[in-house]
């Protein structure tokens, strides 16, 4: 008996190890926001090489932001460049990142098992197995949940001024929530839009923030409509065209063109669910040392943080977990933990046809002998750079059957009538024949073109 007990475990041994091999790394830091980027520049100058796995948008909600001016030594600058910043100094100091996202996690025992899906190939899972974890997950933006929000959602309806907002030059939009985010789009879509109405269902803003709130408040094109909550969102099925609102008892039918939700965010921990200790709206318990329940895992910024949520206060966080993770590593004896060798990942991308002018574009579609598929992008939009290498991969896999184009909105008039970011559309013979907006759509869409 005893000896068959040991070549089991010889035949475990043998099987784990190849496996370890492809796919073990020191840390796994899971998002891709400020506070994941700082502790992955952190863990890898402390030399233990982290693979971050990025999630559905690498980022972070700050990416959507256009314009910081509460990072220290950064007077203005957009979410987006201080990503690119803060991503090439955590690369250059040893990251590894990989665009996926964590669908399950097994922390029964250590090394702890990630089972991720490739963004681009979603039928591409696997397990990545590592002794420490950083969970810097964040948050998700809240949907009002009233009639015809799902239905315009895309085509009107959105979470992201920075995306969207320059689709509403001289339109009447709407902002729902009193919040600071409230406040940054109202401040943003005010130099844009001819007209912006604030709907806040309490009789005053939940942001304290009063330099600001003034500022924009006073704007002629800004109108505040307090104990104000939404019935309805309504429309001509392209296009969101109206707003029902309730006010003391009273309904009143608002004609717009747009509605930007700021009513806050829930954190993104439902597969932590029974696997951590959470409070009860979800958010992740830690102690000073920034570890949850599970040894060696922690967690970091807007997960954890129902006060500040701040990307400061994430990349603060960000510091400490990865310095709190390199003191407990130091500590643990090395032959506990498995081997290395994790490897990199090599995407070939090849480029896509970028169009340079607006006749280009259309003697494109005109004349191609095979469908074109073109992906209106702009360059303040971050889901666009999400959607860009699915793009490109997908373009190099049917480059034969179809014309993949890419087309930076900046060339438009109207004719194409792009109201939301990414916008991706199939053209056959001259025609607009489907038409994706969103990045869930587009990918769908492109996984199943052949
Ligand atoms: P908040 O939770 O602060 O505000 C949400 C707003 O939406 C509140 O006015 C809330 O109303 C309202 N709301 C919530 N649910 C609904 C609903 N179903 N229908 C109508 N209204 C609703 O969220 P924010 O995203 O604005 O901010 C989150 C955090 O991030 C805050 O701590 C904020 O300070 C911080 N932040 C800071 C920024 C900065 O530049 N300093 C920028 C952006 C965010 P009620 O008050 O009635 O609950």
């Amino acid at each position: 008996m005893k000896k068959l007990i040991k070549k089991i475990f010889f035949l475990c041994f043998l099987f784990a190890i190849p496996m370890f091999a492809e796919e073990y790394y020191e840390v796994v830091v899971l998002g891709g926001g400020p506070g994941a980027l700082t502790s992955a520049l952190y863990l890898g100058r402390f030399g233990l090489r982290p693979v971050v796995i990025e999630g559905g948008l690498p980022g972070g909600l700050i990416s959507q932001s256009h314009l910081v001016q509460n990072w220290p030594g950064e007077a203005g600058i957009s979410g987006l460049q201080l990503i690119e910043k803060l991503h090439s100094q955590a690369e250059e100091n040893g990251s590894v990142f990989l665009a996926e996202e964590v669908i399950d996690v097994d922390f029964s025992k250590r090394p702890y098992t990630f089972t991720t899906r490739d963004l681009l190939h979603p039928e591409k899972v696997r397990k990545i197995v590592a002794s420490f974890c950083i969970i810097a997950m964040g948050t998700r933006p809240n949907r009002l949940g009233v009639p015809g929000e799902e239905d315009y959602w895309g085509k009107g309806v959105a979470n992201c001024a920075v995306c969207d907002g320059p689709l509403y030059q001289d339109k009447v939009v709407a902002i729902i929530g009193g919040g600071d985010a409230a406040l940054l789009e109202a401040d943003y879509l005010s130099e844009i839009a001819s007209k912006v109405y604030i709907f806040i269902r309490k009789d005053s803003f939940r942001s304290r923030e009063e330099q600001r709130k003034k500022k924009i408040v006073d704007r002629p094109n800004v109108e505040v409509r307090y104990l104000t909550t939404i019935k309805e969102i309504g429309g001509n099925k392209d296009q969101v065209t109206h707003v029902i609102v309730k006010n003391q008892g009273k309904e009143e039918k608002i004609p717009l063109d747009g509605i930007f939700l700021a009513i806050g965010a829930t954190p993104n921990s439902h597969i932590f669910e029974k696997k951590l200790a959470l409070d009860p709206k979800g958010f992740i318990q830690v102690g000073r040392d920034l570890q949850t329940s599970v040894p060696g895992v922690y967690a970091i910024g807007d997960i954890i943080d129902p006060i500040y949520k701040q990307a400061i206060s994430a990349a603060g966080d960000g510091a400490k977990a990865a310095i709190s993770a390199h003191k407990e590593w130091l500590s643990i004896p090395k032959k506990e933990l498995a081997k290395k060798g994790g490897k990199e990942p090599s995407i070939n991308r090849l480029k896509v046809e970028e169009v340079q002018s607006l006749s280009q574009l259309q003697k494109i579609i005109k004349e191609s002998k095979v469908p074109v598929v073109a992906d209106f992008y702009a360059s303040w939009c971050a889901p666009c750079k999400m959607i860009a290498p699915l793009f490109e991969e997908k373009a190099n896999e049917v480059e034969k059957s179809f014309r993949f184009i890419k087309v930076n909105i900046d060339i438009l008039d109207n004719s194409y009538h792009i109201q939301s970011m990414p916008t991706v559309i199939l053209f056959k013979e001259g025609k607009e024949v489907t038409r994706k907006v969103g990045t869930s759509e587009i990918s769908n869409f492109l996984q199943n073109l052949f």
